[in-house]
């Protein structure tokens, strides 16, 4: 079964040059190509017929512009490559293939190391989700000097729920885990350089930090987005460190916040076992979904890189 996500950085040795004549891997089963559609940054090649205004095209467009909008994130080079299979059979083999050495997963963004941003996926009840998910991951780093792990995904996260970015799946969870006592640690999860560190409640937790500080009063959400500019032209800096200097109760403000829109839920229920974004149901070796440079140094045709992350 395929199950989350996975972000991948790599490098293809064997790509051609350029966004849209570099290929992707193709060991037994081509990546689809034969439909063929550019619109804004994106150029979906996928193996059905995709309307210029099907509501993915659409959907995606409009992510770009609220991306943009909400963090006044430049522009950003190069294009953005969407592919979709027609089939979860076709994804799969695809994957297998090419990349044997990548856990099973709905879908997937890769970096190549000239700068292209590839996301990968099938058609399915989750695509749409899952494109929103790994296209703002493109995007930011398509946009931003450097990405901070948890900032990465708590934005993949707020960004995939749309434009209110409220999951209230993760307020249920959330709301959960802090009637038992837990605590958000944001500066713990600034400290996270691996993938393979980030579980199922990290995600949570980086969304609701990125949803406190969009929310919580105007000077919040002014430090999230001098932090997002200050990263974007590669500079480093620390949220934990603006939060507490507006308000050094910040971890409680935080809390507090999470109390308020689990107030507003009107179904507090937990999500069933297995829904959860990322994370394969129940299986812990792959925490959090993404991945993996750690997997890529056995296969001749990749190369592991940190460039297009060095955060990271
Ligand atoms: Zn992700």
């Amino acid at each position: 079964m395929t199950l989350g996500r996975a972000r991948v950085v790599v490098a293809f040795t064997l790509l051609g040059t350029g966004c849209l004549t570099g290929k992707l891997p193709h060991v037994g089963r081509d990546a689809p190509r034969e439909h063929v559609l550019r619109t804004g940054p994106f150029v979906f090649t996928t193996d059905f017929e995709l309307a210029r205004r099907d509501p993915l095209v659409d959907d995606l467009l409009g992510l770009r512009q609220a991306i943009h909008e909400t963090l006044f994130l430049p522009e950003g080079n190069g294009l953005v490559r969407i592919v979709v299979f027609d089939s979860q059979q076709g994804y799969d083999e695809f994957v297998r293939t090419n990349f044997p050495e990548l856990p099973s997963r709905r879908a997937f963004f890769v970096q190549q190391a000239q700068g292209e941003m590839v996301v990968i996926a099938a058609q399915g009840d989750r695509l749409r989700g899952d494109l929103r998910h790994e296209a703002t991951h493109a995007l930011l780093h398509r946009s931003m000097m450097s990405v901070p792990l948890w900032l990465d995904e708590g934005f993949a996260e707020y960004f995939e729920a749309g434009p209110e970015g409220l999951n209230s799946r993760h307020v249920a969870r959330l709301d959960v885990d802090a009637q038992r006592g837990w605590k958000p640690d944001l500066r713990r999860l600034e400290r996270m350089r691996d993938l393979w560190q980030m579980n199922a409640s990290d995600y949570r937790e980086s969304w609701l930090w990125v949803h406190f500080a969009s929310c919580q009063s105007s000077q919040t959400r002014r430090e999230l987005l001098t932090y997002v500019t200050n990263l974007a032209h590669g500079e480093p800096d620390s949220l934990a460190d603006r939060l507490e200097r507006v308000d050094p109760h910040y971890v409680e403000a935080c809390l507090a916040h999470l109390d308020d829109l689990a107030g507003n839920l009107a179904n507090k229920t937990l999500p069933e076992e297995g829904e959860n974004y990322h994370v394969g149901s129940s299986i812990p070796i792959l925490p959090a979904g993404d991945v993996i440079r750690s997997f890529l140094p056995r296969r001749p045709s990749l190369v592991g890189t940190d460039s297009a992350s060095p955060d990271r």
